[in-house]
């Protein structure tokens, strides 16, 4: 299965983000409002500047308390964003995650970001490749193929 099979499945409304320029609360509540663990750094329209995960904001608080929650987004983001492409494989993807340690991607076609996988979807994208593979053999088996 492929990234682009991935997004297809998902309800792809606009990319959720967030510029710079913001506060890491303002980041807080937006992760809390759509109910998504990262979220994409970037000027309106423009080019992704970086992913700022809970995670970042979670580190923060516990290195330097509540006052980070007035920090710039883009002093907490990570600046070098790996991503993905349409055509990436889920193997493909969740090696990345596991090497990278990290649990989101943007999908990046043309220069442009078109979406955003999670390590859920990909884990859910990789059962159901499994379940299907494991379903045609127990039909091979059987003689029913
Ligand atoms: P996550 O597991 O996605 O919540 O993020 C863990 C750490 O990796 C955080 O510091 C994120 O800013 C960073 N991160 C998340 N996604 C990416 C990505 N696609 N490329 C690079 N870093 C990332």
């Amino acid at each position: 299965m492929l990234v682009r099979d991935i997004l297809s499945t998902k309800q792809i409304g606009k990319i959720i983000s967030i510029t710079p320029g913001d506060t890491v609360a303002t980041a807080a509540k937006l992760l809390s409002e759509m109910r998504i663990g990262a979220v994409i750094v970037r000027e309106a329209g423009n080019e992704i500047d970086g992913i700022l995960s809970e995670r970042d904001i979670v580190r923060e608080l516990g290195r330097s308390g509540a006052g980070c929650l007035e920090d710039k987004v883009s002093e907490l983001m990570t600046s070098n964003v790996k991503s993905c492409k349409l055509t990436d494989t889920t193997e493909q993807v969740m090696q990345m995650m596991t090497d990278g340690r990290f649990r989101h991607m943007p999908v990046v076609e043309d220069g442009k970001i078109i979406g955003v996988v999670s390590i859920g979807d990909v884990v859910a994208a990789r059962i159901k490749e499994v379940q299907f593979e494991n379903d045609s053999m127990a039909e091979m088996l059987a003689g029913n193929i």
